[in-house]
């Protein structure tokens, strides 16, 4: 079945001659990212404000895979949202930070962040296949010089194995899967060889944004280095293709678990059904629904964030209705770097001396008695 075609996403009409072959192979995808207004401008009707923020840019990194943005629709489409600048993103507003979640503060060495003591994730890249205009890190990604170098991440694997606190590494970016096979494990290896790291994460929304980096050589480059957790970041049904499927298929075959991580975003995946609909589709390619994330206040992503309500009440919409399965936990990362703290709606109607009231995911009202 993994290589049933049949059913793949319909490309851009300006595609539609490319040879499966190359469409099929990540590196002819890499190759012919659209990367400016003017090549933008020969596929898509561009709006004028979508113009304005393509050109207005000043650091964060503009690029969208042919396949990624074959699943762009008219303006408001939510892939659309994600890979397309407005001049929206040039407005910052005075809570929002260049480096929202304190990163860099956190950073007892190059390209580490040390927060929880027994977590620690490791950038090893800046490149991203298609940069998210939500992203937390857009201070950084995409920028070629802030990535490290061979040889840079030397001091990083030094730091954790003097640091046998950390079990749990997450290695991250940009897009780990933007190196390649080779390098890419040439880290794991390095890792691995840490007594003390339990855990490896690996972060990429490339079964997302480049499902087809996801092929065998790459899963056969990565099977050494288990427990190995892939985290992926869908973010909406549309983003649900056969492709991105076969991804998963592959990954979890190979018997890597799978978890996402959602950004709810304004316009994007604010409501119910949506966040339904994508979760029961990651349940069913083994992929758990891990987190849903507020929107952290990167600069110029305010009209991509809700209110935090917003994300309760999906979350009190969900509880009782759909599988316990299908609800991730709902986490605001502290800006100025307080880590994360994750939210449940309140279910606590009154607590009584040895008794304690709730409501039930219907509105009703039960009470559980404490024995003394
Ligand atoms: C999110 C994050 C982690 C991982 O946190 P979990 O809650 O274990 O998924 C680790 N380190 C940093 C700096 C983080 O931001
Ligand atoms: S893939 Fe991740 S790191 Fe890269 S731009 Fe998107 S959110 Fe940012």
């Amino acid at each position: 079945m993994i290589d049933d075609r049949s059913g793949d996403t319909p490309r851009h009409p300006a595609w539609a001659e490319v040879p499966d072959r190359a469409w099929n192979d990540w590196r002819w995808q890499l190759r012919e990212r659209v990367t400016d207004l003017a090549r933008l401008q020969s596929l898509l009707e561009v709006t004028p404000a979508e113009a304005r923020g393509i050109v207005g840019r000043t650091s964060f990194s503009f690029a969208v895979t042919p396949y990624y943005l074959s699943l762009v629709g008219a303006p408001g489409c939510p892939v659309r949202r994600q890979a397309i600048p407005t001049d929206e993103e040039l407005r910052v507003t005075p809570s929002e930070l260049r480096d929202p979640l304190g990163e860099d503060a956190h950073s007892p060495v190059p390209h580490l962040t040390h927060r929880y003591p027994d977590r620690a994730l490791l950038y090893v890249t800046h490149n991203c296949p298609v940069y998210c205009r939500h992203c937390t890190r857009s201070r950084k990604v995409g920028d070629e010089h802030s990535a490290p170098a061979r040889g840079e991440l030397d001091a990083a694997f030094e730091y954790l194995r003097r640091t046998p606190a950390v079990r749990d590494v997450l290695v991250s970016g940009g897009d780990p899967l933007s190196l390649s096979d080779a390098r890419l494990a040439e880290i794991l290896a390095r890792l691995r060889t840490i007594d003390s790291v339990e855990v490896i994460r690996l972060c990429t929304r490339n079964p997302v944004t480049l499902p087809q980096r996801i092929d065998d050589a790459l899963v056969e480059a990565l099977r050494p280095f288990q427990p190995l957790y892939v985290h992926t970041h869908f973010n909406h049904p549309r983003e649900c293709t056969p492709e991105a499927a076969r991804a998963l298929a592959r990954l979890a075959d190979a018997g890597f678990v799978l978890g996402n991580q959602m950004v709810l975003l304004r316009g994007v995946n604010d409501d119910v059904d949506t966040v339904v609909a994508l979760n029961r589709w990651l349940l069913r390619q083994r992929c758990r629904p891990y987190y849903i994330f507020q929107c952290d206040p990167a600069e110029g992503t305010a009209h991509l964030r809700t209110p935090i309500q917003t994300g309760l009440t999906i979350l009190d919409q969900m509880r009782g209705r759909v599988s316990g399965l299908a609800i991730p936990q709902y986490a605001v990362d502290l800006p100025g770097g307080g880590g994360k703290v994750t939210l449940v709606p309140e279910r606590l109607v009154r607590a009584e001396p040895g008794r304690r009231t709730f409501r039930d995911a219907f509105g009703r009202e039960f009470t559980y008695v404490e024995e003394e």
